[in-house]
């Protein structure tokens, strides 16, 4: 960490290091879509001829992910080694050389990975949290637990919602997708009994309906108290999820798999969603963030995050319809400090860029070879 800002016009780049880590989850995850009990990591250091290090990571969904992420992020820092950091023509200069291999999927995450870790550099460099570099005021951004909660029984899920409130917080999400719609109700029902009636409950499918079920359990779920249905069909069906949209006053939340600010455009151009929630791995990093949160101004549309709170709160801060930050604690085993949550909020400290480091020994031990 500089003590004493680095001119940002002295930042050169030098390198990446990569590494891939699993780390354990304090709460199981069972979508609708898998069962996550690891969270496989991919830790992306960006190093610079003046020694500041710029720090990002990606959850990589699968084990597999973690190499070819990292080869990527390794090729596209040989593309512009040597050059003055400046993420948003890096990212411009990027996008054109993979443009025949395709950005998209794992070339987005690796970029999207590369892009964070840049930013984080630049404001490392400053000596400023990265919110401020972006224009913003740091302030506590309003999270939800994301974590835990997913498909078992109602009893144990809302035994499972109480543990979440820790911290403050006012908001939980639980995932759904049961074989029928009375199972869906069962565990909403023991879930939002048990929580405090302000405390917001969301609900995600993960995509697990088709256009009829979606219709039917979200009309169901309205007189529930809900605070939104995410992702209840194909997130890319946007002409199922505008019918959705249409038919529901339960609002309908899309997002995390948005490859890039074009999709989120497209999404709302089909008037797809009344919500938004983009994965800063996969909308393009801090430079994709920045072009989606103004595209979402532009349409009136309220902007969550998915995953990687240490970043997404930065960018939420810095996002003109900042809507809720979702917490999860993935990085917990890894973290130097881990963050706590306050007051139901993400505190956004002093520390320059995001804040984050890694304590070693943990690597050590959650390093995948
Ligand atoms: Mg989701």
């Amino acid at each position: 960490m500089a003590e004493v800002p680095t001119p940002l016009s002295d930042l050169r780049l030098r390198g990446v290091r990569c590494t891939a880590v699993e780390v354990p989850l304090r709460y199981v995850l069972g979508t609708s879509a898998a069962t996550v009990k690891a969270a496989p990591l991919l830790l992306v250091d960006v190093l610079t001829e003046q020694g500041v290090t710029g720090r990002s990571y990606v959850f990589c969904y699968r084990r597999s992910g973690a190499k070819p992420i990292a080869s990527i992020v390794e090729d596209a820092a040989e593309v512009v080694h040597g050059e003055r950091i400046a993420p948003v023509a890096m990212a411009a200069k990027l996008q054109r050389r993979f443009a025949l291999i395709g950005v998209t999927g794992i070339v987005r995450m690796a970029l999207s990975a590369f892009d964070m870790a840049l930013w984080d550099a630049m404001a490392v460099a400053a000596g400023v949290p990265l919110a401020t570099l972006l224009g913003a005021a740091p302030r506590p951004v309003q999270a939800y637990n994301s974590c835990g909660l997913g498909l078992m029984a109602p009893q144990a899920a809302a035994d499972e919602a109480e543990l979440l409130l820790e911290g403050g917080m006012r908001a939980v999400k639980l995932r759904l997708g049961y074989p029928t719609l009375a199972g869906d109700l069962a565990v909403t029902r023991a879930v939002r009994a048990r929580l405090p009636d302000t405390v917001q409950l969301m609900v995600d499918y993960n995509q697990a309906l088709s256009r009829a079920e979606a219709l039917e359990r979200g009309r169901a779920l309205q007189s529930e108290g809900v605070s939104w249905l995410e992702e209840p069909i194909r997130h890319d069906d946007l002409e199922g999820n505008a019918q959705l949209a249409r038919d529901l006053h339960l609002p309908v939340q899309i997002g995390e798999n948005f490859d890039g600010p074009k999709d989120l455009l497209r999404a709302l151009q089909a008037q797809a969603c009344d919500l938004v929630m983009p994965d800063v791995a996969r909308i393009g990093g801090v430079t994709g963030w920045m072009q989606a949160a103004g595209v979402a101004e532009a349409h009136g549309i309220p902007m969550s995050s998915h995953l990687m709170p240490e970043v997404s709160a930065h960018l939420l801060a810095a996002t003109p319809t900042c809507h809720w930050l979702e917490y999860v604690d993935w990085t917990e085993a890894i973290a130097a400090e881990p963050v706590k949550i306050v007051d139901g909020c993400w505190p956004l400290g002093d520390k320059p860029g995001t804040g984050l480091a890694w304590d070693p020994k943990a690597i050590e031990r959650y390093r995948l070879s």
